[in-house]
């Protein structure tokens, strides 16, 4: 078959980046022509994408509301010697809710046009081919086909994690979130549990690692979660889901998001934390631009202040990543993210969200140093390659 269909703006990959684009323009640019393309039969793979309340800023919350399937008022942290509950919202979007919502919003709008079990073949600057010969054309093209793409330089590190969502025999009401219990050993890097009430009945448990490597022992992790579940008191009677993510960390530049005309979204262009791995205020920070610019001349001075924010965070971040992965002995990181989680609200809420002061900063590097920094790695660290 070979048909060309003509459009403003193709987005390739229906993952996160996309949707969150797709959302904004139906809302902000409702008359543009706009086709999201995914080679999966649904939207969204199958995640749990979390984030603070704090990412979202207030003329984004007409597009990110509909999409939010959890909200916890509060969660809590625990370290060898520092327990601590965080008063702040903390939100979270199924890969169900984001499949749902936004194919009825494409649906519901006059110039939307989703395409699933549509791979992509070739991406060039203006035209798209998918893999059964049609080919669209849209004067802006973001490719966003997800973290395997990402073409990182120097070392890297992962964000790697296994979690199951699991059925209880009993209601646990009024469990506050644990978004990282590092009471654990410290196998394999910076190790913790992380722990979600989805429902009384209904938890999503995570063991993840900060590590060097990118391999996951998906048998024996699977053991240690229930084994885990067990010891918080929860009484599991099934498994319902299981989800896993390998994301590699940067310790260095990324190349700019627009390649040969291209613009490179979502994890695989760069927007993403190179430090927590992920991407959620990042991509909703490009979105946001996407929505409120002019999609035939989107690249101007707005573009350039998106883009040198997102680099100076990200230089920084990539810094801590040096220091974190090349100056701390794997089972020692944990100390650094204690220290992390003695800081105010505020920051921590501002480091998350890669939005990072000059005083913030200085705060992370002039402060006491962790445990276990090796201060000639640390010294070497800080050179250039
Ligand atoms: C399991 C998991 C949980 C995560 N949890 C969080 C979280 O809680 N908070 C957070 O902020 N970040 C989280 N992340 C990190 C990050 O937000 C996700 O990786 C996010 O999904 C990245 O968004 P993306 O749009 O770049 O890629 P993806 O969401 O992976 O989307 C890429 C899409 O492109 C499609 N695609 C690929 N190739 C083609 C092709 N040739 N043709 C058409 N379509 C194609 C894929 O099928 C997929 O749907 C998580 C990552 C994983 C893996």
């Amino acid at each position: 078959m070979s048909q060309t269909m003509q459009f403003d703006c193709l987005l390739v990959g229906g993952g996160l980046q996309n949707a969150l684009i797709a959302m904004a323009l139906i809302e902000r640019q409702p008359a543009t022509r706009l086709a999201l393309i995914e080679r999966d039969s649904r939207l969204g793979g199958n995640h749990l994408w979390c984030f603070h309340a704090r990412d979202v800023p207030p003329d984004a919350r007409g597009f990110v509301d509909p999409l939010v399937a959890h909200r916890w008022p509060a969660y809590e942290v625990a370290f060898p010697e520092l327990t601590r509950r965080m008063d702040v919202e903390y939100l979270g979007i199924t890969s169900d809710r984001l499949h749902e919502v936004v194919s009825q919003r494409v649906a519901a709008s006059s110039s939307a046009t989703l395409f699933c079990n549509a791979a992509v073949e070739r991406v060039t600057a203006g035209s798209v081919v998918l893999a059964d010969g049609r080919t669209l054309r849209g004067a802006l093209v973001v490719d966003s086909r997800g973290p395997e793409r990402l073409q990182a330089q120097g070392r890297t590190a992962y964000q790697k994690f296994l979690g199951l969502e699991v059925a209880l025999a009993e209601a646990q009401p009024g469990f506050v979130p644990k978004l990282m219990d590092a009471q654990v050993p410290q196998t394999d890097g910076y190790r913790f549990f992380y722990t979600l009430p989805l429902a009384p009945e209904r938890f999503l448990v995570e063991d993840t690692y900060y590590a060097d490597g990118p391999q996951l022992d998906r048998e024996r992790i699977r053991g240690e979660i229930l084994a885990y579940a067990q010891r918080i008191g929860l009484h599991v009677t099934n498994v319902v889901r299981e989800e896993t993510g390998v994301l590699p960390l940067t310790t260095r530049p990324l190349s700019p998001p627009i390649r040969d005309g291209v613009l490179v979204g979502g994890y695989a262009g760069g927007w993403f934390h190179p430090t927590t791995g992920y991407s959620f205020p990042v991509a909703l920070r490009l979105a946001r631009y996407l929505a409120s610019a002019d999609l035939r001349q989107p690249f101007g001075e707005g573009w350039n202040r998106l883009v040198a924010h997102r680099q100076s965070q990200a230089r920084y971040f990539n810094l801590l990543n040096r220091f974190l992965f090349g100056a701390m002995p794997p089972d020692q990181r944990r100390n650094a993210f204690e220290l992390f989680y003695r800081q105010s609200e505020a920051m921590i809420l501002r480091f998350y969200a890669m939005d990072v002061t000059l005083t913030d900063r200085l705060r992370l590097f002039a402060g006491r140093a962790p445990r276990g920094l090796s201060l000639r790695a640390a010294l070497s660290a800080l050179l250039p390659r």
